[in-house]
């Protein structure tokens, strides 16, 4: 295999192999773009190290060759006494994880070479600070010394000599900062800093490969759902230098706003700087557009080489720039990441450029950013008190009790309490608390810093660079114009406006619900862009999708928002809803019948009722499919709590005062008690044993369908029996409820076209299924019980009990309840619906259940060609965007 590419040999969609910023550095240099040359170690040589503990035998000889290559073009050889070649080595994985592993600059400046650089760049101090970069850097990330230890060094050299920034310090404070810092290493390691380059930089590519599996890597990739396994590619690049004086200096930009898509120019630049100076918040930034004053030639070419990248990946672009002596040098480029409304504005306004097609823009957003565009907002007319302004940096409505360290955040929202993390600025460290927190606030930073870019990452409220705000930290405090939030206060931060409120204000509805809701026009000249962009995009996925989607809803309330926000259809009723309340006492006769005539009242008490309640529904849902699933639960969920109703009896007959009903409940209850009631008496097995029961259901359906046909509606209902195990259970059931249809046919005078289903929701169901469709007519895969059978455990108790095992242990990338687990569970729906096709063509699939709304599983439902999910209302949005992603 190669390890090593130059620069010029990759390209934008070798990102596995060279990772994203190498990938990138190749597209840009390949461009024509002003990318200081270089070469990339790929990521198997990582893999190979990761995996064995050393570099592959040939990376040695590759890197050499490729050096030697570099140092011609360049004129002069590695950390060479005179007239150093310098670079950085640096890591870039196949997706971005900001500042999570490391980079060091300045490698092959040494003892002997630091004059060289003076000389050739006429500049003392550079030389000197350069110096000290470097072993800052190697000492913290490469040697593993405390990195706090060189940053009280620096500020003990800067109060010294009276002054606060560092480049206040002159090349003599900078040349003594370099001894102090040596002393340090030596200290702190047992060893001298390296002075050799190459070895320099080959510690330096270990450490990168190495900063792949540091504890905090880890916890952002599972965060971000990055598998453990790619490893990480090391760029080697020839440095230029921003801190070569006020012509000199580095930025970040955005082609666009990434907090709401806008075109404009976006960014921050700081003059006489190096790397990460800009990011880190060591002085104060200066917006991007005044580059233009600073520096109008760099200005103007950043301007045209952004554009250059906007079209030619066609998408929103971030950029890391250097300006060394006036020379404008590109040092990285990435499609950016974007608040969850800037994706869908920038997806259309591409659309409109001519740059993307439909079919790409569907795939430029996605159901979770649809998501969190319904959250709510806060209520702007509410009484609130604001207390500060920051940049809107992730958008959102956060409120919580304010924290101010991560360890603390972590801690109080284990224990339940939501938390907003307040801190002067993030930093790496900091993940745990900000992953734990409602939101996050900090008073320094810009856009482009780590709390805002890993935020909006998150999908996670943000407000940063708040300069009002004293943040203490130490007394776990921050005052603002005189208002001081202690730590447990609670605070509201508003991420899309910046602004920040003590206390908690309240919220109210997004403007995309009330676009679903038709509160609000997408056409109307005033709607807001987001609106008409979301508006957009769910028609292009209307147009495409191919699978339905239908609501779980069981009141006319549900149902009617249900198709407010394009239900084609109710997937899933569940009666047992109905049996709630103060019917919950008909129920209780029901159980307690012990004569036929009892039972039959007790039923005839119900029927009316759930008419009643179909009719309804049948009327909000007319002409679309309603899935009526008959009485799923076990029984005892309607009676008293045993433990309740034991003490109560017990407590009466001490009193020598027991009534009568009462025992009779306790004796029912103790019968119906059971220890496993998920795999006991319920589903289809409550109708084979109480008699009538499913009879009265069904005919509650067939004689509201019946009325509604005579008022001259158009109900459509399918009945559903749950926890079918075996095609002579639904036999049956199928045979009584014909029986009852064609009675109320008769009687009504109609054909009611009712048809009959089942819910494959049993291992047993799905691997019979090709049985099981001799007397269905559909499935509806219940992927929740299902998911609980196959893999044999209820969901109630695992979850809190070891799925954080699990899920720590990457067992699961994901629970198999949020996410459908494809290859068990997903094997067995693949299989049941092709042999239920195979039995019965015109079988109709749909599924029910949480994953009929989850992003991922849909596209597997897709895949696996069924014709519908239903989910609940608020996901329809969801089911229908990522139906059309699947299909487009
Ligand atoms: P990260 O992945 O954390 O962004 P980078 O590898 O991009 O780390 O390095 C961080 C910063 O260091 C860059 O944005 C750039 O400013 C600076 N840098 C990296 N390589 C060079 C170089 N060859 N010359 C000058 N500056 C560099
Ligand atoms: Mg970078
Ligand atoms: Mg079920």
């Amino acid at each position: 295999a190669k390890f090593v590419y130059d620069f010029t040999e990759g390209n934008k969609d070798l990102k596995d192999l060279l990772g994203g910023k190498g990938a990138n550095l190749a597209e840009m240099t390949n461009l024509g773009l002003p990318v200081p040359p270089g070469f990339i170690i790929t990521t198997e040589a990582c893999k190979v190290y990761l995996d064995s503990g050393s570099e592959p035998a040939a990376l040695r000889a590759e890197v050499s060759e490729h050096l030697e290559a570099l140092e011609q073009k360049m004129g002069k050889k590695l950390g060479q006494a005179d007239d150093p070649l310098l670079v950085s080595v640096r890591s870039g994985a196949k997706f971005s994880m900001p500042g999570m592993m490391d980079t060091v600059l300045n490698i092959g400046l040494s003892d002997a070479s630091v004059s060289g650089l003076a000389a050739q760049a006429g500049d003392e101090r550079f030389a000197w600070d350069s110096y000290r970069r470097l072993i800052q850097m190697f000492g913290k990330t490469v040697l593993g010394v405390d990195g706090e230890l060189f940053e009280e060094a620096l500020e003990e050299a800067k109060q010294a000599k009276g002054v606060r920034v560092d480049i206040d310090l002159d090349a003599k404070d900078l040349q003594g900062l370099v001894a102090h810092f040596k002393d340090i290493v030596a200290k702190q390691t047992g060893r001298d800093f390296p002075q050799e380059p190459r070895e320099q930089m080959d510690l330096a590519v270990r450490a990168v490969f190495d900063s792949w599996n540091t504890d905090r890597a880890k916890l952002y990739r599972r965060q971000e759902r990055i598998p453990g396994d790619l490893g990480t590619a090391v760029n080697v690049c020839s440095m230029v230098f921003g801190n070569l004086g006020p012509d000199s200096g580095t930025g970040v930009a955005f082609t666009r706003d990434p907090a709401s898509g806008q075109q404009g120019v976006y960014g921050d630049y700081l003059q006489n700087a190096q790397g990460e100076d800009v990011v880190a918040g060591i002085r104060n930034t200066v917006p991007l557009a005044d580059l233009e004053q600073i520096d109008k030639a760099s200005y103007d070419e950043l301007m045209q080489i952004m554009e250059t990248l906007e079209t030619h990946y066609r998408d929103l672009c971030d950029i890391e720039f250097t300006i060394e002596r006036g020379k404008l040098w590109m040092l990285q480029t990435r499609v950016g990441k974007r608040t969850a409304g800037a994706a869908f504005r920038i997806a259309t306004q591409l659309v409109d450029q001519g740059l993307i097609d439909e079919a790409e823009a569907l795939q430029r957003v996605n159901g979770a950013q649809l998501a969190q565009l319904m959250f709510p907002r806060f209520d702007l007319g509410a009484k609130s008190e604001m207390i500060g302004r920051g940049i809107a940096a992730s958008p959102g409505a956060a409120v919580g009790k304010a924290v101010f360290d991560s360890y603390t955040a972590v801690k109080w929202s284990r224990s339940g309490e939501k938390v907003i993390l307040i801190r002067r600025e993030t930093n790496p460290d900091d993940l745990n608390g900000m992953i734990a927190a409602e939101g996050i606030l900090t008073s320094r930073g810009g856009k482009t810093s780590h709390a805002a870019v890993v935020a909006r990452g998150m999908g996670k409220t943000c407000v940063c660079g708040a300069e009002e705000l004293e943040v203490d930290t130490k007394a776990r405090r921050m005052t603002t114009n005189g208002t001081v939030i202690e730590e447990g206060d609670v605070v509201s931060i508003d991420g899309s406006t910046g602004k920040v409120y003590a206390g908690e204000v309240p919220v109210v509805p997004s403007p995309v619900v009330e676009y679903f809701e038709g509160r609000m026009h997408a056409g109307a000249d005033d709607a807001d862009e987001l609106v008409k962009a979301v508006h957009r995009i769910m028609a292009y996925a209307d147009r495409v999708r191919r699978l339905r989607v239908r609501a779980n809803a069981d009141n006319a309330e549900d149902a009617a928002r249900a198709r407010r926000f394009g239900a084609q259809g109710i997937g899933l009723c569940r009666t047992e809803h109905m049996f709630l309340g103060e019917r919950r006492e008909m129920v209780e006769r029901l159980i307690l019948a012990d004569t036929e005539t009892d039972r039959d009242a007790a039923l005839s008490e119900l029927l009316p009722l759930q008419k009643a309640d179909f009719i309804e529904l049948f009327e909000s849902m007319d002409g679309l499919p309603v899935t009526v699933r008959l009485l799923d639960p076990p029984l005892h969920e309607f009676l008293p709590d045993i433990t309740e109703l034991s003490v109560r009896v017990a407590l009466a007959e001490a009193r020598k005062d027991a009534n009568e009903n009462d025992l009779r409940l306790l004796q029912a209850v103790h019968k119906l008690h059971e220890s496993n009631p998920m795999l006991g008496l319920r589903g289809v097995r409550l109708g084979l044993v109480i008699p009538g029961l499913f009879a009265m259901q069904v005919r509650a359906i067939a004689e509201a369908a019946a009325e509604r046909k005579n008022a001259k509606g158009d109900p459509r209902a399918e009945v559903m029996i749950p926890l079918v195990g075996t095609v002579q259970e639904l036999e049956i059931v199928r045979e009584e409820a014909e029986q009852v249809i064609a009675e109320v046919e008769k009687a009504h005078g109609v054909d009611l076209k009712l048809t009959l289903g089942t819910m494959i929701e049993l291992p047993r169901a799905a691997l019979t299924a090709g049985q099981i469709a001799e007397s269905a007519d559909f499935f509806s895969f219940g992927t929740n019980d299902l998911t609980q059978t196959v893999w044999g455990f209820s969901r109630d108790d695992v979850e809190a009990s070891f799925f954080t095992a699990y899920l720590e242990k990457g067992i699961f990338g994901v629970s198999p309840f949020e996410t459908i687990d494809k290859d068990g569970v997903g094997s067995l729906v693949r299989n049941a619906a092709a042999a239920g096709r195979a039995t019965r063509p015109d079988l109709k699939l749909g599924v029910c259940g949480e994953h009929g709304g989850d992003p991922e599983s849909v596209h597997f439902f897709h895949e696996a060609g069924l014709d519908y999910v239903s989910c609940s209302p608020f996901r329809i949005p969801v089911a229908r965007l990522e139906a059309g992603r699947a299909a487009a």
